[in-house]
Formats: structure tokens, sequence, C-alpha cells
């Protein structure tokens, strides 16, 4: 009774170190995804609690918040596996964000890249047609 006991504690015990284990390499794993789209993580949170979790023992599921390309925080929820890799609930859409950076206008006259707001020319003079 008394050793069956401290088994069952042990066992415990280890199952607690490998799910910590395994929510560091899951966490390194979803930041690199998340950064290698741009993105920049702001928190991942294990979520025992997500769906599919008792049914599912060898996933485990994440709420991640991080920031897109253009700045804007982003909220969604991932699961790993060993043998899956990483799946996105709903995300992230990193790579559908609208470019940042407006293509250059340039001066019909020089060339001279002119920014779109400028009504002249600041290198010769022409009056520019965008603004
Ligand atoms: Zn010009």
């Amino acid at each position: 009774m008394f050793r069956s006991n401290q088994i069952k504690f042990a066992h415990h015990a280890l199952n607690t170190i490998r799910v910590f284990t395994q929510s560091v390499v899951d966490k390194n794993r979803i930041k690199d995804e998340v950064e290698v789209k741009g993105g920049r993580i702001v928190s991942i949170r294990w979520n025992p609690f997500a769906r599919g979790w008792f049914f599912e023992k060898n996933e485990r599921h994440y709420d991640v918040t991080y920031t897109d390309r253009s700045g804007t925080m982003q909220s969604t929820t991932c699961k790993t596996s060993l043998f899956t890799g990483v799946y996105w609930a709903d995300g992230p859409r990193l790579e559908e964000a609208p470019p940042r950076i407006i293509p250059p206008h340039h001066c019909s006259k020089c060339g001279y890249a002119i920014n779109a707001e400028w009504r002249a020319c600041p290198n010769c003079g022409a009056a520019t047609k965008f603004a």
C-alpha cells in the first residue's frame, strides 16, 4: 500500500517534469514559427484545459500573443505534438499582413525618389501628380 503510493508519487513527479520539459521545447518552436514570419512573441501560455487535451494526450495547447509585422497585437491558440509540429487554430496571419512600405514614387522629369505627400520634386522643382 505504502509502496504503491510512493510509486504513484514518483510517476506523477516524472510526468510533471516531462510536461514541463516539453512545454519549454514547444515554446521555442512556437517562438521560431512566429519570428520566421516577422512577428514577435509577447507571451506563450500553456493551456491545459483547451479542447482536445483530454483526448489527445500527446498534444499540448498554448495561448499565444504576438505582434505581427506591422506591430499589431494578435492572440491565437496553437497545439503542438512531438510528431506533427505546430498547428495554429486561427493564425498566424503574418504572411497576409499588408506591406507597410509604400512603393516609392519617382519624379517623372528627373527620376528623383519622391515622398507621396510632396507637391513638388525637391531635386528639379517639377510639380508632382500624386499630392
Ligand atoms: Zn525631379
